[in-house]
């Protein structure tokens, strides 16, 4: 066992910490959304606290865990669902948010430290005239470094996809496990290796992403008499080339009344759907909802929103905040997240969505995968047991529907099709020998030194 206050020691200088209540906080994320993750997960905590203030600090923190073969766990704002950044072998946790500089903009591509919040840094982009692309619903807490390496979709996605896509992501530096470690600048598809790699291929210092005009969104909220015709406005809408917008959920009658703030604008029984669009299409938007049967039923700026921390932008009822906005009221519940075929997604939709309507209260939200539109959906789901969730999973395989299993501590096992292409596991096998890089969240991964099994 690593003589911890030994490695500390040679860490003066850096913001340390072995505070247990702190340890224990700052080894958590949001897994517990998952019963199957809260029990595997409930308890594992980091032994030592390191909060670096630049790449030279990550390198000396490094250093030292490689030394000791101590594992380090990266850490931004601790929102992952999957316990990501939770240390399942204790070691360090290293907090990158002291990171946060923004370096600058370079023909619409920002530089930033990988540790900024993603609000900060779409507030520093939007002073300069530009947005950021995509960003999880989490935006106000989550770091730019969290999102590459462990989330990945979300606002922004039914225009311009995932962080998957080609483009979406333009490199990044990054710290690596080596002997001795040391700073790789990786540039295009050089850095899939470290996208949504949950931590386990480096520890990204700086990135690079792709900026786009700011728009001053509109969030508008739009009542259904029933989900069908919210889903068939949510994919017209999603075609409609002339309407620029951000994003669109759509949610079955079950979930508006969780959603506080807007619960009592929508009428009993009905489907919502929640919508960012640019002020200049809101025309030709309520046109189209009136065509389908809706009724706008709120409507405020996103950026107003999201500026006061007593409102709620839109986007924190949708992606996986629904099921935040329903646990804060029924911790019964649980949820999946899935991809409805790119032809005949209302007919997959409504296949699983009726016969389940019980106990899977369906959510969608519009997004593009490889230049095709469909929906993904994260449902929410009164929980049983395993079994029963496995029975749900296979109802919905059946459907054609793709699974991304959120109930799954491993890369391998969660991610289907949000993997990103690329050589993952030749790459850590070069940066990061020793597996002390998040260790337990790549499956295939076998350390240099250890043991071999006999045949
Ligand atoms: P963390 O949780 O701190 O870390 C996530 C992973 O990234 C961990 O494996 C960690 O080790 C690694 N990591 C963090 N920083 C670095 C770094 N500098 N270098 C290397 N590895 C690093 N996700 C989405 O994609 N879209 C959504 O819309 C969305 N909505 C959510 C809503 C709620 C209510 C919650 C609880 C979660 C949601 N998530 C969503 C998941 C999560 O919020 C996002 O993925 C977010 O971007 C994670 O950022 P973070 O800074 O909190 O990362």
């Amino acid at each position: 066992m690593a003589d911890m206050a030994a490695l500390a020691a040679t860490l003066s200088g850096i913001e340390l910490s072995t505070d247990r209540a702190l340890l224990r906080q700052k080894s958590r994320d949001f897994y517990w959304y998952s019963p199957i993750l809260k029990a595997q997960l409930d308890g594992k905590a980091a032994e030592l606290f390191a909060r670096p203030r630049d790449e030279a600090e990550v390198l000396r923190i490094l250093v030292a865990a490689r030394t000791a073969r101590v594992p380090v766990t990266v850490r931004g704002g601790g929102t992952g669902n999957y316990g990501q950044c939770v240390p399942l072998e204790g070691g360090i946790v290293l907090d990158m948010t002291a990171m946060a500089a923004p370096i600058g903009i370079t023909d619409g591509v920002v530089e930033v430290e990988a540790g900024a919040k993603m609000i900060d840094l779409d507030l520093w982009a939007r002073e300069r005239g530009w947005e950021l692309k995509l960003w999880p619903s989490t935006k106000r807490t989550a770091t730019i470094g969290g999102f590459v390496a462990g989330g990945g979709a979300g606002v922004g996605g039914i225009h311009h996809g995932t962080m998957r896509e080609r483009g979406n992501f333009c490199g990044a530096r990054i710290a690596t496990m080596t002997d001795p470690p040391c700073i790789l600048d990786l540039e295009g598809i050089a850095a899939n290796p470290v996208n949504r790699t949950y931590g386990t291929t480096g520890v990204l210092t700086r990135i690079r992403v792709p900026l786009t005009p700011a728009q001053d969104w509109r969030d508008v909220a739009i009542a259904f008499p029933d989900f069908t015709q919210a889903s068939r406005f949510a994919l017209e809408l999603s075609f409609a080339d002339g309407i620029p917008k951000k994003m669109c959920g759509v949610f079955d009658s079950q979930l508006p009344p969780f959603f506080r703030g807007l619960a009592d604008a929508v009428p009993a029984g009905h489907a919502l759907a929640l919508v960012m669009v640019a002020p200049g299409a809101l025309l030709a938007l309520r046109e189209l909802a009136s065509e389908h049967g809706g009724t706008i039923v709120a409507e405020q700026s996103t950026v107003a929103a999201e500026r006061d921390g007593d409102a709620t932008p839109f986007y924190e009822y949708c992606w996986n905040h629904t099921t935040l906005q329903v646990l804060k009221k029924n911790r019964g519940v649980t949820y999946l997240q899935c991809r409805f075929p790119f032809e005949g997604t209302l007919e997959a939709l409504e296949a699983v969505r009726i016969p389940f309507r019980e106990e899977v209260w369906m959510h969608t939200e519009c997004v593009r995968f490889g230049g095709r539109l469909t929906m993904s959906a994260l449902p929410v789901i009164r929980w049983t047991n395993a079994e029963r969730l496995a029975a749900i999973m296979a109802a919905f395989e059946a459907q054609g529907i793709g699974i991304a299993n959120p109930h799954v501590l491993t890369i391998e096992e969660g991610s289907n099709y949000r993997r990103v292409p690329g050589d993952q596991l030749g790459f850590k096998q070069r940066v990061d020998p020793l597996g002390l890089l998040n260790p337990g969240k790549m499956r295939d991964f076998t350390p240099l030194d250890a043991p071999v099994e006999a045949a």
